[in-house]
């Protein structure tokens, strides 16, 4: 049987580049998402909506050779801390606009076909009331506009809690989303709490996390969230632990898991081919 193996979620930045991808190869994976960046490390700081084209013209390039290497698919990112990022110098209700109007843009792409998913969400760090408030009303914004084109959302949040989850599954159903179309990243392995809340956990590979996964169920992906960065080696997990992970599935006798994982669950939720 011919393996499949998707990391859902990984970032090429300025360490081992296009190299991590190889890596990621030689260990056995043959699919991965790659997710832009927040601005700054474009060197770029938007004021408009439309300033989001360069970088995700950029991603898009990144994701073209990436795609010599293995098989990778571009997500565009309006980062939930570009709220902070903008509004601190301009104003969160003008950011707020912003990010929204680059939500649009990002969903433009998908239409296009450059693109498969966008990522949106709210910001993992404590913030004011406002700013939390309008970071929902951009995160339902995006549940809309790809419910339009009929993408997906992958998810980036505070860290996981029911409660919370419930919340935004709340925020997803009120846009008419399908609920398994919105990806929580960085997951924890509560695969069995995610059945019941209806979002889709993206499961962070490390910790055992992947078998403890796989012991409750096939209703999930498998991410590394690796974030290539210089300045924080070894602060993620690697290019290969993905391709480790889910050969110890295979290994274990979990092979129906690993290709629901790695190959069903993938072209369900973002209607592309890996099979
Ligand atoms: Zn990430």
């Amino acid at each position: 049987m011919r393996k499949r193996i998707t990391d859902n979620h990984m970032h090429i930045y300025n360490n081992l580049r296009l190299k991590a991808l190889k890596q990621f190869r030689d260990a056995g994976g043959t699919h991965v998402f790659l997710v832009s960046l927040i601005s700054p490390h474009y060197g770029i700081f938007p004021k408009k909506g439309d300033d989001f084209r360069f970088i995700f013209d950029e991603h898009l390039k990144l994701v073209e050779q990436a795609n010599e290497i293995v098989k990778a698919f571009a997500v565009l990112a309006v980062h939930p801390a570009e709220i902070t990022i903008l509004g601190d110098r301009m104003g969160y209700e003008r950011a707020a606009g912003i990010m929204k109007d680059a939500l649009e843009l990002a969903a433009k792409y998908v239409e296009e076909g450059k693109a498969v998913a966008i990522k949106s969400g709210r910001p993992h760090y404590g913030v004011g009331g406002d700013v939390w408030r309008l970071s929902n009303e951009v995160m339902e914004h995006a549940f809309r506009i790809a419910r339009e084109v009929g993408c997906a959302v992958q998810l980036h949040t505070e860290s996981y809690s029911y409660e919370g989850m419930m919340e935004i599954a709340d925020i997803a159903r009120k846009s008419g989303i399908e609920l398994e179309k919105v990806v929580k990243h960085f997951a924890p392995p509560a695969v069995r709490d995610f059945e019941e809340i209806g979002l889709f956990p993206s499961v962070i590979a490390g910790n055992g996390n992947v078998l403890s996964a796989a012991e409750q169920g096939d209703r999930f992906l498998v991410e590394t969230d690796y974030i290539d960065d210089k300045s924080r080696p070894g602060a993620i997990l690697g290019p290969k632990t993905v391709p480790r992970r889910i050969r110890e599935l295979y290994d274990l006798g979990y092979e129906d898991v690993a290709w629901k994982v790695c190959v069903d669950n993938v072209e369900r939720i973002y209607g592309v081919e890996v099979d």
